[in-house]
């Protein structure tokens, strides 16, 4: 009996997670993840249904689109019958600009509005685009079947106080100059994952969720809508990311520009590409890195408890706008989700505030999805496993049906 597959593109700064998904059940028929890709160790694997794993070297410095034609030519198109099952596309987007609101179906003029808001998320929506148009050229019989979901929809309700800059009003009103937040996939995910497992409903959840991977972002959701997060116009604004600078003083541009007379381009590619985790370890954007060589290495160290502390004010700061009713917690991403060595720095500089972690808890690593790390006197803390995936497969089936 032939199946009926959504096909789920999810392009992160480093990374591309690809997955095929059943609509009716949304298992996953098969799924996979490109990672360090501008890297000299880009590397994909891959897993069907029945589990077989595998790996591969490709090419080092890999770029999305490399890892878009391995992935099909080697993966999807291998595999007819899979091919001849896809009935839609689902595209991660990261920035809808000022017009789109809601997930929609692609079409020239959508394609067009995501080519414009390219230069709010510069790393990202050129890559999403890509993706939609090599999909659209090798499966032209899913033209009408291609939907996008954007990371900006999550934040639609953010507060006038939250959205706007400090700056002429005129720049919001004419050219759409506002922050718009972005990782909503995964925070609208988290949002919903973390109401399943504290058995409470969506409207009237309270929780700081924290995307910590390549790119990272707190998010704070009182009674299921965000009512602030650190991202801004762009993902470049707040917390220190792999290569991105996060919040930085505006003046600094000038500085750059003044007494160091570098152009503007060169000061975009310092702050976006080679800043964050990069620039202070003086080494990668690799976490994994600097994590290993925390105690041995100071500029290992250097970098991770910048990453933490600033973490940490963006939490507090978030913490006393739910105060008392909040229900958890949250950590997720790469980094989120596997660095036990972030949540414990992190943590302990939360205690005041009631946040105190399980040792024991937190170094159960890898062995469930999702799991508590507080110790019973502490505000819940959890880690849960982000699946922008299941997200976008849902929204895409919605909206083709
Ligand atoms: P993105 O989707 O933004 O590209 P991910 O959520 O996949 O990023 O996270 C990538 C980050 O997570 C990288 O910095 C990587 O080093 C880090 N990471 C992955 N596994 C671990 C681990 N076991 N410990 C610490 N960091 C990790």
């Amino acid at each position: 009996m032939s199946k009926k597959l959504v096909f789920v593109i999810n392009s992160g700064s480093s990374s591309l997670k690809f997955s095929l998904i059943d609509s009716k059940s949304y298992k996953r028929f098969l799924t996979g993840i490109v990672e360090c890709l501008y890297l000299i160790n880009t590397n994909i694997s891959w897993k069907t249904k029945n589990i077989s794993i595998k790996n591969f070297f490709l090419k080092s410095y890999s770029t999305h689109e490399n890892a878009l034609e391995f992935i099909i030519n080697n993966i999807i198109k291998k595999k007819i019958d899979i091919f001849n099952d896809i009935i839609s596309v689902g595209h991660r987007v990261v920035h809808g600009g000022k017009k789109i609101k809601s997930s929609v179906i692609i079409n020239e003029s959508i394609m067009d509005i995501i080519k414009k808001a390219s230069c709010f998320a510069p790393l990202h929506n050129s890559v999403n685009l890509l993706g939609i148009k090599l999909l659209i050229k090798i499966l032209p019989f899913l033209r009408k079947k291609n939907v996008a979901v954007f990371d900006t929809s999550f934040y639609q309700r953010l507060p006038e106080k939250a959205y706007l800059y400090g700056i002429p009003y005129i720049f919001y009103k004419k050219y759409g100059i506002r922050r718009y937040g972005a990782h909503g996939i995964s925070h609208s995910y988290i949002m919903k994952k973390t109401a399943e497992i504290i058995c409470k409903d969506i409207m009237s959840i309270n929780i700081i969720s924290c995307h910590l991977g390549n790119g990272a972002s707190v998010s704070v959701i009182k009674n299921g809508i965000c009512i602030d997060t650190s991202m801004g116009l762009t993902p470049l604004e707040g917390l220190v990311m792999g290569t991105r600078s996060g919040d930085i003083d505006p003046s600094f541009i000038f500085y750059l520009y003044e007494n160091m007379n570098m152009e503007i381009k060169e000061i975009k590619n310092l702050l976006t590409k080679k800043s964050g985790i990069l620039g202070l370890s003086e080494e990668t954007s690799d976490f994994r890195f600097s994590e290993k060589k925390y105690f041995s290495n100071k500029k290992a160290k250097r970098a991770v408890d910048i990453f933490s502390y600033k973490l940490v004010k963006y939490i507090s700061s978030y913490f006393f706008l739910i105060a008392k009713e909040i229900d958890a917690l949250v950590f997720t991403g790469g980094i989120g989700q596997n660095s036990v060595l972030v949540r414990k720095l992190t943590v302990s500089q939360l205690s005041s505030l009631g946040f105190e972690l399980s040792e024991k808890f937190n170094n159960e690593n890898g062995f469930k999805n999702n799991f508590c790390i507080s110790s019973k006197k502490s505000i819940p803390i959890l880690v849960v496993s982000t699946d922008e995936e299941i997200e976008i497969a849902k929204e895409t089936i919605r909206l083709i049906n």
